[in-house]
């Protein structure tokens, strides 16, 4: 399964805005889009031209997809099953991605940040409704039963992770911080997405280009 694997800060810094890849640093004086507020690279620091509707358009697919840690055929995918979905499709793409068990563990508080919610199911420390999961991208369901596994709970970053969880739990959501467990009780709604994102902008992207 492919992933970015190059520097996550300089995302930040194209797209001009948090996307929390970092966990704890993210929240300090040290987080480069404090410390350097322009784009990276040689001419990020230049004179910037009016964004194009094309520019606009794809700088905001790229913030969500970069956000989630999603590459482009997938993101594609996700667009086209919430476009043959009933509902809105931006809000539709939006829950689809929310509900992607590394995006539960995180907004669960059970990972620092979303890439170490990844590597942290990737590597087989989670288990849905009593069995283990270890795909990222798995969509989790009103009602499951997400847990770190009783053989994971010494090792890694779990014993930090108890002191720190739950932060920010979002409603429709319920974690046990004291057992590393949680439960998804609800879909998610568009106001409880917390990305800051114009997910119409993607829409018409995808919709002109197919
Ligand atoms: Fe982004 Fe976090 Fe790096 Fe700041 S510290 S640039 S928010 S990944």
């Amino acid at each position: 399964m492919a992933r970015y694997t190059g520097p996550v800060c300089k995302l930040c810094r194209r797209e001009g805005t948090k996307l929390f890849l970092k966990g704890d640093k993210c929240f300090t004086e040290k987080c480069p889009v404090v410390r350097r507020p322009f784009p990276p690279g040689q001419h990020g620091q230049g004179r910037r031209a009016k964004m194009s509707e094309y520019g606009v358009q794809l700088r905001e697919k790229q913030k969500v997809r970069r956000t989630y840690g999603v590459m482009e055929g997938p993101f594609r995918r996700y667009f086209r099953m919430a476009s043959r979905k009933r509902g809105v499709t931006g809000a539709t793409l939006l829950q689809l991605l929310e509900r992607r068990l590394d995006n539960v563990v995180y907004r669960m508080g059970l990972a620092a940040s979303r890439p170490e919610a990844r590597q942290l199911v990737r590597h087989g420390h989670f288990e849905v409704n009593g069995h283990k999961v270890d795909i990222p991208s798995y969509q989790t369901r009103p009602d499951d039963l997400i847990a770190v596994r009783a053989s994971s709970k010494p090792k890694s970053r779990f014993p930090i992770i108890k002191e720190t969880a739950p932060r920010g739990v979002p409603p429709w959501l319920e974690v046990d911080a004291p057992e590393l467990k949680g439960k998804v009780l609800r879909l998610p709604t568009r106001e409880e997405v917390e990305v800051p994102v114009q997910e119409r902008l993607i829409v018409e992207w995808y919709s002109r280009r197919g």
